[in-house]
């Protein structure tokens, strides 16, 4: 058969796609099988006739009976012998061809089935059994590939796999940092607005609103410990705690924040339902959701307690407690701080030797008194006292004990006076007594209280001696009647003790009024 050849073709390519009679007999088996066998056989029983036919020829000329069976015999001995040696290479082109490449070929199919996918048939022909190896190479390639192509999405499955974990990993992290900096930003913000004032109930107030507004609770309030009664005073509180509960006291280890207080630890109540220690009592209907008490400590010494309700049980997180925590440390500084800036102040304000407001508070406090008393109309009056003899008494003990003579006349002016009066020191042994809402008959009355409890105080003498007593004299002087303004109140009650010593010492003298004065 020939082939169309496609015009443009060049004579080699012709030569090429020509079919001959040898390439069809290498393509096909069945054609390789026949004339591997025929060709021989009938080579050999083509000469086996030919010499049986020259034989019976030769034999004819003397015998023709004979010839002729001996071409019978010759004939059928020829047949079998042709035969026998046609299936022998039959045998032998079938094992050849056939056997050996099939062997081969189920060799490496085996080898394949057990999952040896790189092994290849050996191409021993172009026949039908060359075309199967070759197939079946060209299987196992694309087996091959696919187990190449399979390896490779299982890597990139296996990647995009990690680059997921990897990206939700860094999706929570990024949640982590954005929490971490709402908190930072929270405390941040806490700090800068407690940091604003060093007045305690500002800053209380301050906090109080703060945390609320931004902590995401339903309650909030601060408890400071009283060091003298040793008890918690509620000082603050904002949200859905009760406005009165402003100035209630706990003992320390009473309930949970009585616990904190004294411990010192933060104490988390997942559902004060069922806690004991929370106060049910106090709070009808209310007793429900999660409480959260942080102590507010400052270089060791507890000064109070920050207290959180949310309305859901276990609504704080370990990272909102943490939170709490920190917000407690930086309010517990402020705190301090606002307390040690009071103490300066009070100590800047107070005479260090007997303890009463110095000049400095005495002239404030005045000042206060007499625009009081202008805007109301009420009286004021100013008692001006000097010690008698105070020189002789330091001249004859010395200087300790004139001043151990100076604090015991302070304690005896207090202990005489009412809560709203006011013992000064003037300076040197001179001591002021500012009496808001008291005129001048009532004044006088005070002064000469003051004159007795103080002769009657028994002062410390000097070591192995007696106690001592002192005596003073004092000015009385009232705003309105003696003077106008402070200046002048104080120099009519200083005239009025110089007129008290002039008269003799121990006693009392009162202002003489402007009109007096005048007349
Ligand atoms: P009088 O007022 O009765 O006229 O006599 P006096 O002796 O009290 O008078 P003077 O004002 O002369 O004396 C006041 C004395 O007070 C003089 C001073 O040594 C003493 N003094 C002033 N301040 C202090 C102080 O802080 N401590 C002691 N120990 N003495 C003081
Ligand atoms: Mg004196
Ligand atoms: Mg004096």
């Amino acid at each position: 058969m020939w082939v169309q050849h496609p015009p443009g073709a060049s004579p080699e390519q012709r030569r090429y796609n020509r079919p001959n009679v040898l390439s069809r007999i290498r393509q096909s088996l069945a054609l390789k099988l026949i004339l591997a066998s025929a060709i021989p056989s009938a080579v050999v029983l083509l000469a086996g006739l030919g010499a049986l036919v020259a034989h019976s020829h030769r034999l004819s000329v003397r015998d023709p009976a004979m010839a002729f069976d001996e071409l019978r015999t010759g004939a059928i001995l020829g047949t079998l012998l042709a035969l026998t040696f046609a299936g022998m290479t039959i045998a032998l082109a079938a094992r050849h061809f056939l056997l050996k490449p099939i062997q081969g070929l189920s060799r490496v199919m085996a080898r394949a089935e057990l999952g040896e996918f790189l092994v290849r048939a050996r191409v021993q022909s172009e026949d039908e059994l060359g075309k199967l190896a070759r197939s079946f190479n060209t299987m196992l390639s694309r087996i091959t590939d696919m187990a190449v192509a399979d390896i490779e999405a299982k890597e990139s499955l296996a990647k995009m796999e990690h680059d997921l974990s990897l990206q939700a990993e860094l999706q929570a992290v990024n949640a982590r940092l954005g929490a971490h900096v709402g908190e930072m930003e929270l405390l941040l913000e806490v700090s800068h607005a407690i940091s604003g004032t060093l007045d305690l109930p500002e800053l209380l107030e301050t906090l109080g609103r703060q945390v609320f507004a931004r902590f995401g609770v339903s309650e909030f309030s601060i408890m400071l410990v009283d060091d003298t009664t040793h008890q918690l005073v509620v000082e603050a509180v904002a949200g859905d705690a009760a406005r009165n509960a402003r100035g209630t006291r706990f003992h320390l280890g009473e309930g949970i924040t009585g616990e904190v207080a004294a411990r010192g630890q933060t104490i988390y109540v997942e559902n004060v339902a069922s806690d004991p220690r929370y106060p049910h009592h106090a709070r009808p209907g209310r007793s429900k959701g999660s409480f959260l008490a942080v102590p507010l400590k400052s270089k060791g010494r507890i000064l109070g307690v920050m207290n959180f309700n949310r309305p859901q049980e276990n609504a704080f997180s370990q990272q909102e407690i943490r939170l709490a925590e920190a917000i407690a440390a930086q309010a517990a500084l402020a705190i301090a701080n606002a307390r040690l800036y009071q103490q300066t102040l009070e100590l800047s304000f107070t005479d260090a030797l007997t303890g009463v407001p110095n000049r400095r508070q005495l002239f404030l406090r005045l000042e206060n008194e007499v625009s009081r008393s202008l805007r109301f109309g009420d009286p004021v009056s100013l008692l001006m006292i000097d010690l008698d003899l105070f020189k002789r008494i330091n001249d004859a003990h010395g200087h300790t004990v004139g001043d151990g003579v100076l604090r015991g006349v302070a304690l005896a002016l207090r202990r005489s006076i009412r809560k709203i009066d006011i013992v000064a020191r003037y300076g040197g042994e001179e001591f002021c007594v500012v009496l808001p809402r008291v005129g001048k008959p009532e004044a006088l009355e005070v002064a000469e209280k003051l004159r007795l409890a103080v002769a009657a105080a028994s002062m410390p003498g000097p070591e192995g001696h007696p106690a001592l007593s002192v005596t003073i004299s004092a000015g009385v002087a009232t705003l309105g009647t003696d003077a106008q303004d402070v200046a002048g109140l104080i120099e009519k009650a200083d005239t009025a003790l110089y007129e008290a010593k002039r008269l003799g010492r121990d006693r009392v003298a009162m202002a003489i009024p402007v009109q007096l004065a005048s007349a």
